[in-house]
């Protein structure tokens, strides 16, 4: 049976009576691989087409280059500020930094949490370097989106060692743990504020409703990691998942208004 949202995608490619916040997405280019447009204008465009109103992101400059790509990310969202929001991130190699990190995000509102990628700096979150960060986010309630993958440096098992010691960070796992799908439902059905986010995960058949089922829509959010892929693609992965128009509005714009404290309105 097709719902009004499945009916809106099929029309218009977009869904006007449900906007969609991108909890996930990425600034500027990377080394790696060719991003046409990974800039104000052309994110924007590909914004609009798939009806993304906010993109909260991490430059890749600051991921990949050190702290100073934190001012990258803070001049896009000056510029853009009706459709942009930043996450600082920090590096655990470089523990020097956290207290220029925590006052950016004190001292600007364009900030509205902290990004971090054990991945790519190979350091595992239980490490001792996470732990100001991780104390600060729990005093202050802070969301926290980190990289997360199956394995030792940022699987399930590492999440839940962070959660047992530092509940009350809304603490994102970017891409759900990635194959680890049952042990992620688990941190996120013991924990109030741990949240599976769906970047990646969403390509898995049959999981966005199998989250869903486990732990509720309240507790799944929308991201992309725009500019690596247009937003169209997860869209449709949670358009047509088996779910109901409700879950969908919880995942693409609810929990996020919720957790940055923000109402885009019905
Ligand atoms: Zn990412």
């Amino acid at each position: 049976m097709r719902t009004q949202l499945m009916e809106e995608a099929i029309k218009d490619g977009l869904m006007p009576s449900c906007p969609i916040i991108d909890i996930h997405g990425h600034w500027g280019p990377f080394s790696g691989i060719y991003f046409p447009k990974p800039y104000g204008d052309g994110m924007i465009a590909s914004m609009e087409r798939s009806g993304v109103v906010l993109n909260v992101f991490s430059s890749h400059a600051a991921i990949f280059e050190g702290f100073e790509g934190n001012l990258v990310t803070l001049r896009a969202v000056r510029e853009y500020p009706e459709r942009f929001r930043g996450y600082v991130v920090y590096n655990p190699n470089e523990p020097q930094t956290w207290e220029r990190c925590r006052k950016l995000f004190e001292e600007y509102e364009e900030f509205v949490g902290f990004k971090i990628h054990p991945g790519v700096d190979n350091y595992s979150l239980l490490g001792k370097n996470y732990q100001p960060l991780f104390e600060y986010a729990h005093q202050k309630q802070a969301l926290v989106l980190s990289h997360t993958w199956g394995g030792d440096i940022c699987g399930a098992k590492a999440v839940r060692g962070v959660m047992e010691k530092y509940p009350e960070i809304r603490f994102l796992m970017g891409h759900s743990c990635y194959g680890e799908w049952e042990e992620a439902v688990k941190v996120a059905q013991d924990f109030p504020h741990a949240y599976l986010e769906l970047t990646a995960a969403y390509a898995v058949g049959g999981l966005v409703a199998y989250f869903v089922e486990q732990v509720g829509a309240e507790k799944v959010l929308f991201g992309t990691d725009a500019p690596w892929f247009d937003p169209h693609y997860p869209m449709g992965c949670v358009i047509f998942a088996e779910i109901s128009d409700e879950d969908r509005r919880n995942i693409f714009y609810r929990n996020a208004e919720r957790l940055l404290g923000i109402e885009l309105g019905d």
